[in-house]
């Protein structure tokens, strides 16, 4: 684990909200509630039946009403989203123009015939329509869910087909690395066809020239005709807002199904503490809305609070690994939210870029998907906050709704360590467990486990409540378990070490993958690297370690190797020494940017690769095909030892 401390005092040094939330979590969270607007008041704060959670039972509420409404009198000029266009063309919305397209969409749903409860898959590029589209849906009660616009056809119409959504709402076509992905041909390949099907909408994104079937209509023509006025639905707070799909990195993905009340609760209260945010902000999350980072803290979080902040379209180092400090600079953002990959990328190119963009705007700087490397966290610390924003590693997943684990700049300042995530939001209550469930001591690996319901937690999973069971709550009785290993350091601080199912058991010992691949990206010459082990008749397992060089490296395979194995033996201990290291460009990756070492393994070990849907899928994907490729390739070529 790594030593250092950094303080950065913010001030707010009172941790009694912290107390009281754990001393009584159903009135601490009572009371967040009550920040939002209610059209109704609930009787009853928590009905836990495991594993079930009713929040705010009785109570009525609308997401699009907190999201829009409540801003009209006071921000109604305000800038809602600044959308920066891949090819660089650029929008600006502000709340009033986004509150009228959005009654307006909702009413264009309406007259499609699609009402409360009904599902509406969104198949859109990052363009404002997709969260007009979002919005309109929960105007009206329809849930909604989105699909990754990099998905291919039968991804799509899986997804379709077990929401049974009665609209598909995408575009002629997307802009991704320059080239236009035809989404429309997409959705005609498979999901047009699907029974539950009645109409699908077509947003004018490219105006390429695309053939129009009996169920299309386009968008433009839709919200001509369509009137502003349409009141937000009093929905109960338990009414679906979402289906969201996981991004698959384990295996198949799971169908996540969120509420309303106390998904809002949860998001709200989260949006503030951990960006402390304020009205003069300008906010940046990198996440596609097609993951959960991007429903929850790109368009509900920022639109409960007013927020203003920018939306990109397109991939982040197009057309150069610049692409981000630009954007920082051209709209003086303040707040930074990006993943660990997306960093180890910025980071690979060296300081020139970054430090040739004035990035000074920057005041707080947040990462989320993985767990982020030390020496990662040291350079966005460094080289992109200027040693003056605080770092918040935020740990949750598609289930959780929000985040779970974060420091809260927003809420009291603690001292940070690179590579922790720090401790649980208050009100939540998380620890490590060993094998039977027991609690673990300190600075002993085990399980992550949450042990108490909280707000934005899964309604289920749809249509399969028997898998939301089997996957979640039987592995510990009466606990949730997300599937993670960690380690709870003598401070409380949760250190994430990976996935359960990639830990690596050798000679007895059990190693987290992240303990591996930090080691690995600590020495100056690595940009990334993943680690999995595969069968060893003596030892159970060894190891198997991926590495991707800097730009330009120019010392041989050989010494690397030397310097490897010492840092793995100083920092980890010579029982982890991997067996064999593989030289390479590229890891496979999910497109939501998590490396899949279930692949690697299966690869290194000559088995069946398995269900890889959430990976070879469409243009988004062949990507990560070629990477495939490549790293089969180069294990032919550069297998060393
Ligand atoms: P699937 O469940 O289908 O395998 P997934 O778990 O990758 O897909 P998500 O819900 O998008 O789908 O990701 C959540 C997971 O991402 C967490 O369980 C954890 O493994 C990882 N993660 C997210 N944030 C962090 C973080 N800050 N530190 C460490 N790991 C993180
Ligand atoms: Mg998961």
């Amino acid at each position: 684990m790594h030593k250092e401390i950094y303080d950065i005092n913010l001030g707010n040094t009172d941790h009694s909200i912290r107390r009281n939330a754990d001393s009584d979590f159903i009135s601490f969270w009572d009371k967040q509630a009550k920040l939002l607007s209610w059209f109704k008041n609930w009787e009853n704060t928590l009905d836990w039946n495991p594993p079930f959670a009713k929040w705010f039972v009785g109570g009525k509420i609308n997401a699009s009403f907190n999201a829009l409404d409540v801003h009209q009198n006071s921000k109604s000029r305000k800038t809602a989203i600044f959308w920066e266009g891949e090819d660089g063309s650029s929008r600006e919305i502000s709340y009033s123009e986004l509150f009228t397209d959005v009654k307006k969409f909702a009413n264009v749903l309406k007259s499609l015939g699609v009402k409360k409860g009904d599902r509406v898959t969104i198949y859109l590029p990052m363009v404002p329509e997709l969260p007009i589209s979002m919005l309109a849906c929960a105007r009206i009660g329809a849930t909604h869910t989105v699909v990754f616009s990099g998905f291919s056809a039968i991804s799509l119409k899986d997804r379709v087909e077990d929401s049974q959504s009665k609209v598909i709402i995408t575009a002629d076509g997307g802009y991704r690395k320059g080239k236009i992905i035809n989404l429309k041909e997409i959705v005609d390949e498979k999901a047009a066809a699907v029974n539950s099907v009645e109409h699908i909408i077509i947003l004018e994104r490219t105006k390429m020239k695309i053939t129009l079937n009996q169920k299309d209509k386009f968008w433009s023509n839709l919200m001509s005709d369509a009137s502003d006025d349409c009141d937000a639905e009093e929905l109960d707070s338990m009414h679906p807002l979402y289906i969201l799909y996981t991004s698959g990195t384990t295996g198949k993905p799971k169908g996540v199904l969120h509420g309303t009340g106390g998904y809002l609760t949860h998001i709200n209260s989260t949006y503030k503490w951990a960006f402390d945010i304020k009205d003069n902000d300008i906010y940046f999350c990198t996440a596609d809305i097609g993951w959960v980072t991007g429903h929850s803290y790109v368009v509900y979080g920022p639109l409960l609070h007013g927020a203003t902040q920018v939306m990109y379209e397109g991939a982040p180092d197009y057309p150069n690994a610049s692409r981000m400090w630009e954007i920082i600079q051209k709209y003086n953002v303040t707040i930074f939210y990006t993943t660990p990959t997306a960093l180890r990328m910025f980071m690979k190119f060296g300081d020139d870029l970054p430090n040739s963009f004035n990035l000074t705007t920057l005041r707080l700087l947040g990462t989320v998907g993985e767990p982020i490397n030390p020496e990662v966290w040291k350079w966005y610390f460094n080289t992109i906050g200027k040693k003056k924003c605080p770092i918040i590693d935020t740990w949750w997943q598609t289930e959780t709704g929000g985040m779970m684990i974060s420091s809260l700049p927003g809420l009291e300042s603690i001292p940070l360590k690179p590579g922790s995530a720090t401790k649980p939001i208050p009100g939540v209550e998380i620890t490590v467990v060993d094998e039977n469930g027991n609690d673990v001591d300190e600075n002993t690996k085990g399980s992550l486990i949450i042990r108490k319901p909280w707000p934005g937690m899964l309604l289920g999973l749809w249509n399969d409540n028997e898998k939301y069971n089997d996957v979640y709550w039987s592995k510990f009785s009466g606990m949730y378990y997300p599937g993670d290993y960690a380690i709870k350091d003598s401070d409380g601080y949760l250190w994430l070490l990976g996935r359960s199912d990639d830990v690596l058991k050798v000679a007895g010992h059990r190693i987290g993958t992240a303990e591996l691949e930090s080691s690995l990206v600590s020495y100056h010459n690595v940009a990334e690297s993943a680690v999995c082990g595969i069968p060893d008749e003596i030892k159970g397992e060894s190891i198997i370690a991926f590495v991707v060089l800097k730009e330009n490296v120019t010392e041989s395979r050989d010494e690397l190797l030397i310097k490897l194995k010492e840092i793995i033996r100083n920092d980890v201990g010579a029982i982890a020494t991997p067996q064999q290291f593989y030289f390479v460009t590229k890891l496979p990756k999910t497109r939501s940017g998590k490396i899949m070492r279930r692949l690697l393994k299966s690869i290194a070990s000559g088995e069946n690769i398995g269900d890889v849907s959430t990976l070879e899928d469409g243009t988004a994907v062949s990507e990560v095909q070629s990477a495939f490729e490549e790293l089969k390739k180069s294990i032919g070529e550069n297998k060393s030892n």
